[in-house]
This record gives C-alpha cells, sequence and structure tokens, in this order.
C-alpha cells in the first residue's frame, strides 16, 4: 500500500442514494489510510451516514451545506431512498445549486482541495471542477459494462429510436438491449424531455471530459469494457479499485452492521443449500409478482431466506404486496421469511447459502461475486439488464430466471428453474466460486484492484506537488 505523508487534499462529492454512496465511502476509507486527507460533502440528513466512516478516520473533514429545495422534493427529503427511483431527476437538479457555496467554500479555504471526486451522477460538477481549476474525478458505482452503455446512450440520442431494440457496436461483443431493457433514468428522460432532464444529459457527457474515472469493478470481471472505457476517455487514468467494500477486508466491517437470528436458522443447514432472495434496497413487488414469487418458492422445494419490505398504507393503497397470508405457515421449517433490513453480506457469506436470487444491482452484484455464490437474475430497471447480459451470458457465473420491473413469473415454470439451478452439479456455481477467487486476486497487495488504488494515490499526489 502506498501512502502520502504530504496531506494531498481533496474534495469528495457523494450522490445521496444507497448504492452510490455506500462504495464511494469505502473508496473514501481507502484513500485515508493511504494518507490523504479528504473533504467529504454532504448535506445534514446525510450527515449520519458517515459516522462509522468519520469516526474511523482522523483525516476526513465534513463541509456540510443546507440542502437545496426543489419542487418535486418534500422538506426533510435528502436521500433517493426517500424518493424512489423517479426521485433521480429532482435530485440530480436539485444538488446542482450547491455550486455557488462551493466555489465560496473553496475560495475562502485556505488548502483547497487539488482535486473533486465525485459521483457520476453529478457529471456537472466537471464544469464546476473546471471553474475552481482542478481536475475531477468520476466515480462510477456502476460497473464498466453500464458506464460503456449510458455513454453510448448519450452521446448518441440521435440515433436511438425511443421504443425500438438499441445495438451497441461500439462496445465489446456489440450487445444489443430492448428499449424496456434501456436503464430507465435515460427512457425517462427521451419519453419526456425538458429542460431539466437536458441537464442530466449534459452532465452524464461530460463524465467522459473528466481527468480520470474510479469504478467500483475488476479487471478479471470486466477488463474488456474497461479497456473500452480508456480507450473512449482518451487516457489512461481509468482506475477499477473494487469490490470496494471488501477492498481491505476487516476494516470496512465497521461500516456495515449485521446481526439477526437469520444467522443462527442458517447455521443448522448443509453448504450451499439455501438461496437468498432480496431485490435491493428500493424494489417493491406488487401483489401478482409476491403471490407468483411465493408460490414459485413454495414449488422449488428448496430452503430459502426471503427479504420483504414493509409497506406503508399508501404503497398497499398503490397495489403492492406482502407474503400472501399463510405462506410463512405452509414453508416453515424450511422458509425464513426476513421483514425488514437484511444483513446481506453476511447471509451471502454464510456456507449454507448457494443461491441469490437477485434484481442484479450492482452493489448485490459484487457482494455475491465476493462471496461465491451464484446469482439467480431477475433483472428488473435501472442498469440490471446489463448487469445481467455480463454475468450471464459473457461470464457464465449465472442464470437469469426472470426479466422485467413488471412482469409475473409463471410460478411453476419459475420454482423448475430455482430448484434446477440450487442443485450442486450447475456449471454457473462452478464458475461463481472461481469468479470469487479472481476478486480476491484482485484486491490482494500486488492485485489489479489494490494496484489501481495505489496509481490512483501516486497520481494525485503528482497533483499536489504541481500546486506547490
Ligand atoms: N441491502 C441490505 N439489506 C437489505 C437490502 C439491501 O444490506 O435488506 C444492501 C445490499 O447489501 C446492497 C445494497 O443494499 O449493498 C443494494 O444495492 P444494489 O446496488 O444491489 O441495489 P439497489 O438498492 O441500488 O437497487
Amino acid at each position: 500500500m502506498s501512502s502520502t505523508k504530504n496531506g494531498v487534499h481533496i474534495l469528495v462529492f457523494p450522490y445521496p442514494a444507497q448504492g452510490h454512496m455506500l462504495p464511494l465511502l469505502h473508496l473514501t476509507h481507502h484513500l485515508s489510510s493511504r494518507g490523504l486527507s479528504i473533504t467529504i460533502l454532504i448535506t445534514p440528513k446525510n450527515l449520519p451516514i458517515l459516522s462509522p466512516l468519520i469516526s474511523s478516520n482522523s483525516s476526513i473533514q465534513t463541509l456540510v451545506l443546507p440542502f437545496p429545495t426543489h419542487p418535486s422534493i418534500p422538506p426533510g427529503v435528502e436521500n433517493v431512498k426517500d424518493l424512489g427511483n423517479q426521485g433521480n431527476i429532482p435530485m440530480i437538479n436539485a444538488l446542482t445549486k450547491l455550486q455557488d457555496p462551493i466555489i465560496q467554500w473553496f475560495n475562502s479555504h485556505s488548502n483547497p482541495p487539488v482535486a473533486l471526486l465525485s459521483d457520476f451522477f453529478l457529471g456537472w460538477t466537471h464544469h464546476l471542477a473546471n471553474q475552481i481549476g482542478i481536475p475531477r474525478l468520476v466515480f462510477y458505482s456502476s460497473g464498466a459494462f453500464a458506464v460503456g452503455v449510458f455513454n453510448h446512450l448519450w452521446v448518441n440520442c440521435e440515433d436511438v429510436k425511443p421504443g425500438c431494440e438499441v445495438n451497441f457496436q461500439d462496445l465489446p461483443w456489440e450487445p444489443s438491449f430492448t428499449w424496456e431493457q434501456v436503464p430507465s433514468l435515460y427512457r425517462r428522460y427521451r419519453e419526456s424531455p425538458s429542460v431539466c432532464v437536458e441537464l442530466i444529459k449534459n452532465s452524464m457527457v461530460a463524465n467522459y471530459l473528466s481527468w480520470a474515472s474510479v469504478s467500483n469493478t475488476f479487471e478479471a470481471l470486466e477488463g474488456e469494457f474497461l479497456a473500452h472505457l480508456s480507450r473512449a476517455m482518451g487516457h489512461p487514468r481509468v482506475y477499477s479499485v473494487g469490490p470496494l467494500n471488501m477492498v481491505g477486508g476487516s476494516d470496512n466491517e465497521k461500516l456495515d452492521s449485521c446481526n439477526d437470528g437469520v444467522i443462527s436458522w442458517l447455521d443448522q443447514w448443509d453448504d450451499g443449500s439455501v438461496l437468498y432472495v432480496c431485490f435491493g434496497s428500493q424494489k417493491l413487488l406488487k401483489k401478482a409478482q409476491m403471490e407468483a414469487l411465493a408460490i414459485g418458492l413454495e414449488r422449488s422445494g428448496v430452503r430459502f431466506v426471503w427479504v420483504v419490505k414493509p409497506l406503508t398504507a399508501q404503497q398497499v393503497a398503490d397495489g403492492y404486496g406482502s407474503v400472501p397470508d399463510g405462506f410463512e405457515e405452509r414453508v416453515s421449517g424450511r422458509g425464513f421469511v426476513m421483514k425488514g433490513w437484511a444483513p446481506q453480506t453476511a447471509i451471502l457469506g454464510h456456507r449454507g447459502v448457494g443461491g441469490f436470487l437477485s434484481h442484479c444491482g450492482w452493489n448485490s452484484v459484487l457482494e455475491a461475486i465476493m462471496a461465491g455464490v451464484m446469482i439467480l437474475g431477475w433483472p428488473m430497471e435501472a442498469e440490471q439488464f446489463v448487469n445481467a447480459k455480463l454475468l450471464v451470458e459473457y461470464k457464465g457465473v449465472a442464470v437469469r430466471v426472470c426479466q422485467g420491473g413488471d412482469t409475473v413469473p409463471n410460478p411453476a415454470e419459475l420454482g423448475q428453474k430455482i430448484a434446477e439451478s440450487m442443485r450442486g452439479d450447475a456449471m454457473e456455481r462452478v464458475r461463481a466460486k472461481e469468479m470469487r477467487n479472481k476478486a480476491l486476486e484482485a484486491i490482494r497487495v500486488g492485485g489489479s484492484s489494490n494496484r489501481d488504488l495505489d496509481g490512483l494515490v501516486q497520481e494525485l499526489a503528482k497533483l499536489q506537488v504541481k500546486n506547490v
């Protein structure tokens, strides 16, 4: 591990959504351990998320700026988790109003940052950094394949016809996706363009103009797409430093909380015999989907842990569903229904878990890889179809059991696919374990992600020298 002793100061600006923020905070932790002095820009309601990080890293400061008001964001809400996926467009717009306070802070600082590291949903900060006169590094919390897809869509807006299949001939393996599989933020933009979403397009395009990119992925998983990203950005400062939640091992446990009866429940079962079912931090299923999934799990005959989010009265009125009546009694002894937040990394890391029925959110993907657990993919929205293609078609480490955010699976077919995938002899299970070894290799000293972290710190140190 390389360490700078000269206190290179950088500003980190996370995007306030669970899946974006946590990996960037993990990266911040690693940069801080390598000697960097870091200021994290945050709004008041998100400040508690930083507590574990700040308490264990004395070189991390905060810049707390009031959350800017926005007509579509209720007072007191400062995180996308309280708005759902549709909240991204107003959130991105609201945060642009922080530009002036950031410039004021920068101009009045005695030791201002030499670089700005910000999330890819904050592409406008590329221009802000230009204005201040420092380089901007874009942080991609998603994989490099998804980044290539995003970039193609934004840059080639004229050629992409809403409603039609999109071919990505510039990307490795020349993938194509149906319109419904295209990331939802982009579809929403094309289906109802407006001035406020124009800003998002410009912002996304600006990401590729940035001085460097840092992604939560690793060479063995996405080497082809990382090489493509480097060619497209026109320079070698393309760092892949993932899986971030695990780089450095035990230090990161401070950022996770895991404690539940589910672990002792898992203790009683054979290795690799339990299916873990969870669709990330945001997605809720409609009533008919919940019923089909419940019957599918019941018919599969496999043991499972199913994480189900409690619903508000409004969500029930909107047609979202919970576990059907009588289900828990019927599957008692072989099914564990968890209501609320699950300690996902601890569950995936338990020897009893052998499969993960997942929406293929990028954090879930990396956590499954690190646990060597095969994914049974049900991509639903955002860039999840891209992630599923990577895992199922290009890497052969996962199977697809359903797709579509509104799809109601056929319970008998779903049950059969689950049962077949959970048999010990599936090739995907073997390859998932091999991919785990490659991920472990990447984060070891001398491994690709560890080397890239060191390289990133060295490159940032050169900026400090230039400024002296
Ligand atoms: N997660 C968790 N417990 C839950 C649900 C989700 O710990 O009950 C965590 C999961 O480990 C992952 C993140 O929330 O780190 C979900 O991120 P992902 O990118 O998979 O999906 P998203 O929530 O962004 O759709």
